[in-house]
């Protein structure tokens, strides 16, 4: 819970979701001030530019493990902010410091220049940077996102202005001051404010705006970097599924779904928005799942043995709440959770006799419920699967084979099946549809912070 919004000056307070309590603040950056603060990144960018890949990475590398070092105290400051677990926040700092140490090198190879060679003739083939990156972040991973944007933009050679969420702007900025120790000056900068200072970030001279948020701003940032043909890497809503199918190891499932249902309060990309079960085995699959839900208590994200903290803001929730609501209304039964708690507080909440024609199954949800729809077949599992203007990720559960050729048929970038989406490293971080534009990591992503050139010669 932030104050937040289109303040022009001033300072940006940050309050603690849990307790309502502020936890700190940073001066809001008026938007006159941004095309100067571009302006210094171009600047900066020229002999941040000019430097090779790995030397850059070289620079960077040290902030990792000052991340590291400082992993409690920040991954306290994440959860005092954002609400999720302690354990969850320090985790969340501990990858981010893991990542740079590792992460580096393998952006540093990706963008390394390589040679094509034919019949008489020599290509090199050049990543250069981009020039200035503007990257605009959401709260539910307040410094994971952060990162997977400067990362790669600043190991590729672009300056970065970063406008992280209203929400979580301090540890954000906590972020931004580690890799700053190691920075030179105005190659990564920060942005503070709402809508106003990220429409003025998106207006302003860029050449790359890398945006995670809601598809409502998505489309605002497309509409506004039009004019100037500005480059765009936008991930932005979804809905995953996940199908389970008669024959799937239920326990696995039904402990994936809890899982990926409400870790972060729901609050998650990927996370599970849509259950279908086939029916021989959605009445066990649900019971299994309501009782797997027992393991995700809800409270103090500092106290021990919480695993659901605080959704980020009351208007996260009151969303949450409604489409509970409206569930309920059109004959969703809740066979786990379902009240809502005090303040920011949610349960693991899982529904079942949800339909198609509740907002649950339509709008993203971004909260910890956890819908079952009971399809007759496979076939009307994908068909539902496939309704939605979302395709991010999506996770069958079922024997082997058929679960394979279900997870074919799925229109989402990302699929599991018999586990999570995540890929083998190297993978990308993909979205269909109007889950987004571009997309991040792997090779291929870290090259979407660059300016592709060929160089052809004699050979
Ligand atoms: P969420 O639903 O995750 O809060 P938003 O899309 O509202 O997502 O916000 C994500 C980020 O986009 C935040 O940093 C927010 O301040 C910024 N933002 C909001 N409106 C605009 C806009 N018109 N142009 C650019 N950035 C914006």
């Amino acid at each position: 819970m932030t104050t937040a919004t289109n303040t022009e000056s001033g300072t940006l307070t940050s309050f603690n979701p849990a307790t309502g309590e502020p936890v700190g603040d940073v001066p809001i950056t008026p938007s006159s001030e941004i095309p100067a603060i571009v302006a210094r990144a171009r600047e900066a960018q020229k002999a941040w530019g000019a430097k090779t890949p790995k030397q850059r990475a070289d620079i960077l590398r040290p902030a990792g493990q000052r991340l590291l070092d400082r992993a409690t105290e920040l991954g306290r400051l994440l959860t005092l902010e954002q609400g999720k677990p302690l354990a969850d926040g320090l985790s969340e700092v501990t990858h981010c410091g893991e990542k740079i140490l590792s992460e580096v090198d393998e952006i540093a190879d990706a963008v390394a220049p390589r040679e094509l060679h034919a019949e008489g003739m020599v290509t090199t083939l050049r990543y250069d940077p981009l020039g200035v990156v503007a990257a605009i972040t959401p709260w539910n991973f307040p410094m994971l996102m952060p990162q997977w944007m400067v990362l790669p933009a600043l190991v590729a050679g672009n300056s970065v202005v970063l406008k992280p969420s209203e929400q979580t702007p301090l540890i954000a900025q906590a972020y931004a001051d580690v890799l700053n120790e190691v920075l030179p000056e105005g190659v990564l900068q920060t942005v503070h404010g709402a809508d106003d200072q990220g429409k003025a970030l998106v207006e302003s001279d860029v050449n790359l705006i890398a945006f995670t948020g809601s598809k409502a701003t998505g489309q605002k940032i497309m509409a506004s970097a039009a004019s100037g043909l500005k480059r765009l890497i936008l991930e932005l809503g979804s809905k995953d599924p996940l199908i389970v199918l008669e024959g799937a190891d239920l326990d696995a499932a039904a402990e994936f779904a809890a899982r990926n249902s409400f870790r972060n309060c729901g609050q998650v990309c990927v996370s599970t928005e849509r259950i279908y079960a086939e029916k021989p085995i959605a009445d066990a699959f649900a019971a299994k799942l309501a009782e797997a839900a027992k393991a995700y208590p809800s409270g103090d994200p500092t106290a021990e043995g919480t695993a659901l903290g605080a959704m980020v803001m009351r208007e996260q929730k009151d969303l949450v709440v409604a489409q509970l609501k409206d569930a309920i209304a059109k004959g969703a039964k809740v066979v786990f959770g379902g009240e809502s708690l005090e303040g920011n507080f949610m349960p693991a909440t899982v529904l079942t006799g949800v339909t198609h024609d509740m907002d649950i199954m339509k709008a993203e949800t971004f909260g910890p419920l956890a819908p079952i729809v009971t399809v007759a077949d496979a076939e009307e599992a994908v068909r539902l699967a496939n309704e939605s203007e979302y395709g991010l990720g999506a996770v069958v559960f079922g024997p082997e084979d058929k679960a394979q050729q279900v997870a074919a048929r799925i229109d989402a970038g990302m699929i599991g099946v018999n586990r999570g989406i995540h890929g083998a490293p190297g993978s990308p971080w993909a979205g269909a549809k109007h889950s987004g534009i571009g997309y991040h990591m792997g090779p291929d992503g870290h090259r979407q912070f660059c300016q592709v050139r060929t160089i052809t010669r004699n050979a």
